[in-house]
Parts: C-alpha cells; sequence; structure tokens
C-alpha cells in the first residue's frame, strides 16, 4: 500500500485531481469498481467524502495524464487539517481493502456504516480499524540529546529513537526496551510529550521525553546506521517539521537553551 493515492473531491485541495477530473479520464465504471469511498469528520464538524485509489490502479492515473501524490509526500503539499482528513481515509480504505474476507470464517464481510465496523454475516464476528501503537522517545543526557539514522532516512538526517508497542506492554516499558535494544542504554524519568498519527499504514506515534540514566551506546545495526550525543547547539538535519520527532528535538533545544541563556 506504500504508494497508494489518496485523492479528495469534497474538500478543495488544488494539488489534487478531484473525482471528476479522474472520472471523465478514467471512464466512470472503471473508476467506481476500484476507488473506496470513505467518510471522514472534519475539524469543524463536517463530513467530507475522499476518495482513495488501491495502488494497482495508479497506473491508470498514470496513463491519463494526472498527477498523483503518494501520501507520504503528499503532507508537504497539504495543509494539515487536509493532510489528517487524508490520512485517516487512507487508514481506513486499507483497513476496508484488508478485510474484505473475515479472517475467522472466510465469508465476504459488509461494512456496517452505523458502527463503522467490518461485520461478518456468517459467524457474526466484527472488525474494527487497526491502529497500531508506536513510542518515539527523546533521551536527555543534560544538554544532549540522542538521535539516531535509520537505513531509510535522507541523506544526514537524524531523528529520535522509535519501536512498536508489543503485546501485553506499556508504553512505558516499550520506551525501556525499545531504547536498551537499539541503542544500549537505560533511560528514567519517562514524561509524556504528545502523539501524532502516522498513516502508514496505521501507526499512532506516541511521544515522550526521557533521561539516561546508564551505559554506553552500542546500537543494533538492524535498527540503525549510527547514533550519536548532539549538543543542543550542534543538531543534525531533522525530520519534516511537522513530524513528532521534529517538534521533540525542537522542544529539547528550546529547553537547553532557555536554561543556559544561550543562543
Ligand atoms: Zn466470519
Amino acid at each position: 500500500m506504500e504508494n497508494q493515492a489518496v485523492l479528495t473531491a469534497g474538500k478543495p485541495t488544488p494539488e489534487l485531481p478531484t473525482r471528476k477530473t479522474l472520472s471523465d479520464a478514467l471512464g466512470t465504471s472503471r473508476l467506481e469498481a476500484s476507488v473506496v469511498d470513505v467518510e471522514v469528520q472534519t475539524a469543524d464538524g463536517k463530513s467530507v467524502r475522499v476518495h482513495v485509489l488501491p495502488p494497482e490502479d495508479l497506473g491508470l492515473v498514470h496513463a491519463a495524464g494526472l498527477r498523483v501524490y503518494p501520501l507520504r509526500s503528499a503532507w508537504r503539499h497539504l495543509s494539515p487539517e487536509d493532510f489528517r482528513i487524508v490520512g485517516t481515509a487512507r487508514q481506513k480504505a486499507d483497513w476496508i481493502l484488508t478485510h474484505r474476507f473475515c479472517s475467522r470464517c472466510a465469508a465476504p464481510t459488509a461494512l456496517d456504516p452505523d458502527t463503522q465496523s467490518i461485520r461478518c454475516p456468517k459467524c457474526g464476528q466484527m472488525h474494527y480499524p487497526r491502529i497500531s501503537p508506536a513510542v518515539i522517545v527523546l533521551v536527555q543526557r543534560g544538554r544532549r540529546a540522542l538521535l539516531g539514522r535509520s537505513p531509510r532516512f535522507a541523506d544526514g538526517v537524524y531523528s529520535t529513537l522509535a519501536g512498536f508497542v508489543e503485546p501485553g506492554e506499556t508504553l512505558e516499558e516499550c520506551v525501556h526496551r525499545e531504547i536498551k535494544e537499539e541503542a544500549g542504554i537505560r533511560v528514567h524519568n519517562i514524561r509524556y510529550f504528545g502523539s501524532q498519527s502516522h498513516p502508514f499504514p496505521n501507526s499512532l506515534m506516541v511521544g515522550f521525553i526521557a533521561d539516561w540514566l546508564d551505559g554506553n551506546l552500542s546500537i543494533d545495526p538492524d535498527e540503525l546506521t549510527d547514533a550519536q550525543w548532539f549538543d543542543a547547539d550542534d543538531l543534525p538535519l531533522r525530520p519534516h517539521p511537522r513530524s513528532i520527532a521534529f517538534r521533540l528535538i525542537e522542544d529539547f533545544k528550546q529547553r537547553v537553551q532557555n536554561e543556559n541563556g544561550s543562543r
């Protein structure tokens, strides 16, 4: 689903093709067959219909000469509210497309619009949207922060460490385990920072700040290509400003500079 495009029509997003543009280009019947329509509530309580195109049909759109924005790069073109709408739609569409058959009895399923769930008409099993919590942690050691590089990052970019919550685990336990696994150190004083939906395809990033307790850096080469302690006045390239990772690092920088009276 990584290259799935999200197309909106209920709300003006000039950079994205509307359903009418698509209908004209592709032919309505072909479009009806492949697009997943999803209802999303806007911040001001209105209902918007978003049309999500499965990745296997992207070729049709390209062939018609239309521009398509994969959601991963769409957030550079969309306002935060529009990104929230298309992100929600993409997450719901992914759930609908991956639950067309009951995972318990294999019968075809049906979406129940009243409960926003998918119900199996044969065995009654209810299927709810998947949301996968992950922690993202800024580890602080005095005026330095621990930042690492994943192999998939753009050149020179470092970020806070992150990992998915495992069954039976609290968020705090996940913070301890992930930091120990990825960087070989122990932390304490874990504080909640904030959260961010990350619909690729269904993560909820839960941000924390933690203090270094003990241990020397020893990185997990399967997860990171590098990790270092960076001074607040000498930070590397960071992820996109709208990411929670950027906000965690910016918050750290501001706090250290306020405490030290430096610039
Ligand atoms: Zn079933």
